[in-house]
């Protein structure tokens, strides 16, 4: 068994992107990514600051707007506006969840598809459907990393995805599909779901539930991607796979934290930097 190192993965690809961008400078193009964030939520802190950290190491610029929470829906989409229109800025990305009075489909569908680094505007998950995307959802698209760095051919594989949401399950299974895997997509109202996770060659698992997936529903040999990110009454970060269970008997497996995570940062700055070329080059 081998444990996948998400870590490790994830700075190889923002050294790639770091090379990229040096590249890119030399013809006098700084790619840029502004990052809004709404509000106070602690948890997006975090993330908005690992994200600016990563722009810094990459050698992107960013633009930080933090707003209150008293900002109005009218107020941030005025400021979307204005960066769609910004010629500096090559991405845009506001921090989710958005404070209740704000609606995030609005706010979502007001940004400018090419500078759409999370992925999830409904044009760039139409050209991810038919196999066209060049701004592929950041945690999706870094699930597909994982694997192939890995060394694991997808072609021809049995893959199990569980959970069906727009941001990880749907996004990650038309990637598998692209990639020539058989999937089933796996969800709340699945039939003998754990039979289906034993018929997988590849099990992506994004339910939102501490451990989920238990060592007797999978196969000997599976590969193991666990998305989940669960906070247990202890402060510990789980997945959504039993990891001592499944670590017996998968081939490869993924970690939490240390897997997933930390692919999804190195994938928006591979967003960012594709976004800026397709803008300028
Ligand atoms: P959602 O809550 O949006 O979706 C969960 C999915 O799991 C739904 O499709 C739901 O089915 C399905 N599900 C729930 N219970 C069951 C069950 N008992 N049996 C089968 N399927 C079930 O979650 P997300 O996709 O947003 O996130 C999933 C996990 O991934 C979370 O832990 C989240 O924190 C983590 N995550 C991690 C990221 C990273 O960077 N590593 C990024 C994004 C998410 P139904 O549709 O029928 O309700």
């Amino acid at each position: 068994m081998k444990i996948i190192d998400g870590k490790a993965i994830s700075l190889e690809i923002k050294n790639e992107v770091k090379k990229e961008v040096e590249t890119l400078l030399e013809k006098g193009i700084k790619p840029c990514l502004a990052v809004i964030l709404v509000g106070e939520n602690p948890a997006s802190q975090v993330y908005v600051r690992n994200k600016k950290k990563a722009c810094e190491y990459v050698g992107i610029k960013s633009l930080s707007y933090e707003l209150s929470s008293e900002t109005s829906e009218d107020e941030l989409l005025k400021l979307i506006d204005s960066l769609n229109k910004n010629f500096e800025c090559n991405g845009i990305l506001v921090q989710l969840p958005l404070p209740a009075h704000i609606d995030e489909e609005k706010v979502l569908l007001a940004i400018d598809p090419k500078k759409d680094v999370d992925g999830f505007h409904p044009y760039n998950v139409g050209l991810l459907s038919i196999g066209n995307a060049v701004l592929k959802a950041c945690t999706p698209a870094g699930c597909i990393e994982l694997i192939k760095r890995s060394g694991i051919d997808i072609s021809g594989k049995k893959c199990i995805v569980v959970g069906r949401s727009n941001i990880v399950g749907k996004p990650v299974s038309m990637l598998l599909t692209a990639e020539n895997a058989t999937v089933t997509l796996c969800h709340s109202k699945t039939k003998s779901i754990e039979e289906e996770i034993r018929k997988g060659d590849i099990i992506i698992a994004a339910v939102g539930k501490p451990n989920f997936i238990k060592g007797d529903m999978i196969s000997e040999g599976a590969v193991i991607i666990d998305v989940g990110i669960n906070r247990l009454e202890s402060g510990k970060l789980c997945g959504d796979v039993d990891f001592a269970e499944c670590s017996e008997k998968a081939s490869f497996i993924t970690p939490v934290p240390g897997g997933v995570g930390p692919m999804t940062i190195a994938m928006l700055m591979k967003n960012c930097v594709s976004a800026c070329k397709s803008q300028n080059c």
